[in-house]
C-alpha cells in the first residue's frame, strides 16, 4: 500500500471565484436570519416547525459559506517562527472534550521535543483541526488518533495525524482537496481543499497513506526553521507578556 502525494494544483481554480460568491451571499442571509426570528415571535406552532427546519439549513449555508471565505486570499497571515508542538497540544486539548464523548483518545509524541517551523500559527491550527475532525469522523465506534510530530535527515519537520478509521479506496484519495468532495451526508467537502491551500501556501509537502478497514496516516512535512535565536525569543516573551 503505497503513500501518495497530493497535489495542490486542483484546487486554486474554484477557490476565488468561490470566495468570491460567498461575500455575496451571506449580506441577504444574514438579513433573511434577522426577518425570520421577527417572524417567529408571533407565529403559530405549525409555523414554528417550519421555522426551525429553516433556520437549521440556514446555519448549513453559513458552515458552507464561512468555509468559502477561508478559501479567500487570506487577510492576515503572520509568518513567524513557532513551535508546532506548541501548537499541536494546544489544537489536541481543544479537540479532547469533544473526542472524549466519542470515545477516541487523542495521543502525541514529539521528537525532539520542540520542533520550529516559520508559519501562520492561526491557520496551521485550522489545519490541524481540520485533520484531527476527519480522524474523529472516521472512526464512528471510537479508537485512537495519534499525533506524531519529529525532525528527519533532512532538516525537515515531518508531522503525522494518525486514525485508525475507515480508511480511504483509491478512487477516494484520487479526488481528496477537490472542492466540495464528501463522502459525509453533512459533510461540506471544504476542509481539505483548505487545508491543501494552507499547507501550498507554506510550501509543505503532503502525503496520505490509507487503508480500507484500517485507518489513514496523513504526512505534512515542512522546512525546519531550527530553534528561534535569543533575541527573537525575548522579543516573543515581551509579545506574550503584554497580551
Ligand atoms: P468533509 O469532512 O466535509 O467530508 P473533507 O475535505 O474534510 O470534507 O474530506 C473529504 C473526504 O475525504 C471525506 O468526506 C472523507 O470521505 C475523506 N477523508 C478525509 N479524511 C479522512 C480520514 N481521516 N479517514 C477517512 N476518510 C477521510
Ligand atoms: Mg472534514
Amino acid at each position: 500500500n503505497e503513500t501518495l502525494a497530493i497535489e495542490s494544483q486542483k484546487l486554486s481554480v474554484a477557490g476565488q471565484l468561490a470566495a468570491g460568491i460567498a461575500h455575496e451571499v451571506r449580506n441577504p442571509l444574514t438579513s433573511i436570519n434577522g426577518f425570520l426570528q421577527l417572524i417567529r415571535d408571533d407565529a403559530d406552532e405549525k409555523t414554528k416547525d417550519y421555522l426551525e427546519i429553516i433556520f437549521s439549513e440556514i446555519k448549513r449555508i453559513e458552515l458552507v459559506l464561512s468555509e468559502l471565505l477561508i478559501l479567500a486570499k487570506p487577510q492576515t497571515v503572520s509568518y513567524r517562527h513557532i513551535d508546532v508542538k506548541e501548537t499541536l497540544v494546544h489544537v489536541q486539548k481543544l479537540l479532547n472534550t469533544n473526542a472524549i464523548l466519542y470515545n477516541i483518545d487523542i495521543r502525541t509524541e514529539f521528537s525532539p521535543d520542540d520542533l520550529f517551523i516559520k508559519g501562520d500559527e492561526n491557520q496551521l491550527k485550522q489545519v490541524f483541526i481540520n485533520l484531527i475532525k476527519n480522524g474523529i469522523e472516521s472512526m464512528p465506534r471510537g479508537g485512537t488518533i495519534t499525533l506524531k510530530g519529529l525532525l528527519n535527515k533532512h532538516n525537515k519537520v515531518v508531522l503525522t495525524f494518525e486514525d485508525q478509521g475507515v480508511g480511504m479506496k483509491r478512487d477516494i484519495l484520487d479526488k481528496l482537496g477537490e472542492p466540495f468532495f464528501t463522502t459525509k451526508t453533512k459533510g461540506t467537502g471544504l476542509g481539505l481543499t483548505i487545508c491543501l491551500r494552507i499547507l501550498r501556501d507554506h510550501r509543505a509537502d503532503v502525503r496520505v497513506n490509507s487503508e480500507p478497514g484500517e485507518g489513514t496516516k496523513f504526512f505534512l512535512s515542512f522546512e525546519s526553521a531550527g530553534p528561534p535565536t535569543r533575541k527573537k525569543r525575548e522579543k516573543a516573551d515581551a509579545q506574550a507578556s503584554v497580551r
